[in-house]
């Protein structure tokens, strides 16, 4: 396959690339597995909830007796292994089903422990740390703690230990994936051992998980190994690419009828929310999740091994155990951040002809730079790529609904910089 057939790529980069590729091969393999096991667990669910055709129709008004959204809500609850599950697209972002969750299960009184330290910059405002936001967990009395990473990044376990000896905690909080900091993600294995912990300090202490961007990576989910709840973003790994919005809470029943409480009414719950005809699309995107999560999962290994090659710090390295889909490349200058950007939204099957800019973002110090050609606006299972500009001048990238798309895009982000005499190629 010669990739020069459609694009403008140096003779030397797709030589490379070919490389690149037999090195990955491997972990393609190991990849594929894991999406063949998730693919198998998503599919007998679908079979055993009697998912149908006929069902999916979607209701409108007050949305009473919806078939299809209570045999979806069945088989998300399934695939993330938890007695039940709340799918909804009226969720309108990540943030806000975290914040559903989060309000629905704390009371006025309530201390809720961090133990995977400083949480995602929008869930700073729910709690109310750092600034002071109106509505806050903290404006309704739910008082905040936290126990920071060690120095390598990891949870501190002895110091949750301790921590949880101290005082009685209504909430245990995981943050599953890296976000936007440098530290590792969670594998799964990590998140039962905290899990154990917690249960043994303080068996009544309710886990919560932050699961965005983890989903389908691993064939266990948190609520298999101990977590009470999770939730997560359907425009993220469970919606496949497909889902247009939305987002899911899962967990122990008791929890999740709490959380249908917040996100309708008291008395209400979860009977109402018509889903006007998204249920087709929220099926299929969960139904393809494993799938295209184990073409993020090859993006982001791919872009790690290449971009290893060509001198850069990466992280995790190609052939780390990956906890979420996130992949972080130091590009070491403002101009290598730039070109890696617009090259890689020269390769999107969307906005490819729009060149991105660093511009100034609310809540951010410094210039911030995106690339994104997506299907859905600010959907990040899809290819993309984000960086402040300030040193070390590291790109975020995640997504890829298609390795074989999605690797384009990554070789352009290359070629761009090779443009640029950012890299040099042998
Ligand atoms: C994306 C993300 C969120 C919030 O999701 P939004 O949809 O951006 O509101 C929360 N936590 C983590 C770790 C995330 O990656």
């Amino acid at each position: 396959m010669k990739i020069s057939n459609f694009f403008a790529v140096d003779e030397r980069l797709e030589k490379l690339d070919g490389e690149i590729r037999n090195r990955c091969t491997p972990l393609f393999e190991a990849i594929d597995r894991t999406t063949e096991y998730n693919q198998l667990k998503v599919l007998s669910a679908f079979i055993q909830n009697g998912a149908s055709e006929a069902a999916m129709t979607g209701s409108t008004g007050y949305g009473y007796d919806d078939r299809g959204r209570e045999i979806l809500e069945h088989i998300m609850a399934q695939a993330m292994g938890a007695e039940d599950a709340l799918i909804r697209h009226q969720f309108v972002s990540g943030t806000h089903t975290l914040t559903v969750a989060l309000f629905g299960v704390l009371r006025p009184g309530d201390t809720i422990l961090c133990l995977t330290g400083r949480p995602y910059d929008t869930i700073l405002g729910v709690f109310g740390i750092d600034r002071k936001t109106d509505g806050s967990l903290a404006d309704f009395g739910v008082r905040y703690e936290e126990v920071p990473l060690t120095e390598s990044g990891v949870p501190d376990e002895t110091a949750i230990r301790e921590k949880l000896k101290t005082k009685s905690y209504k909430m245990a909080y995981i943050q599953r994936s890296r976000g936007y900091s440098t530290r590792p993600s969670l594998t799964v294995e990590v998140i039962e051992k905290l899990c154990g912990i917690v249960k043994e300090q303080s068996p009544q202490t309710i886990v919560m998980v932050d699961n965005c961007y983890g989903e389908f990576t691993e064939e266990r989910e948190p609520c298999e190994v101990g977590a009470d709840l999770v939730a997560g973003s359907l425009i993220k790994n469970p919606g496949g690419g497909i889902a247009p919005t939305g987002g899911y809470i899962a967990g122990k029943h008791a929890l999740v009828e709490q959380c249908a409480a917040r996100m309708t009414c008291p008395g209400v719950g979860r009977e109402v929310g018509a889903t006007l005809g998204h249920t087709r699309e929220l099926t299929m995107g969960l139904f393809s999740a494993p799938h295209v999560v184990g073409e993020a999962l090859k993006t982001a290994v791919y872009a790690a091994a290449l971009f290893e090659e060509l001198g850069f710090a990466v992280t995790p390295r190609f052939d780390e155990k990956r906890g979420d889909i996130i992949q972080c490349v130091t590009l070491g200058t403002r101009e290598g951040l730039i070109a890696f950007c617009k090259g890689m939204q020269s390769g999107a099957p969307m906005d490819s002809f729009v060149s991105p800019e660093p511009a100034p973002m609310p809540g951010y110090d410094d210039d911030v730079i995106m690339a994104a050609g997506a299907f859905t606006l600010g959907a990040s299972i899809e290819l993309s790529a984000d960086g402040p500009l300030r040193p070390p001048f590291a790109a975020w990238m995640q997504g890829g609904l298609h390795f074989h798309s999605a690797h384009a895009g990554v070789l352009l982000a290359a070629q761009k910089m090779l443009e640029a005499g950012e890299i040099t190629v042998k």
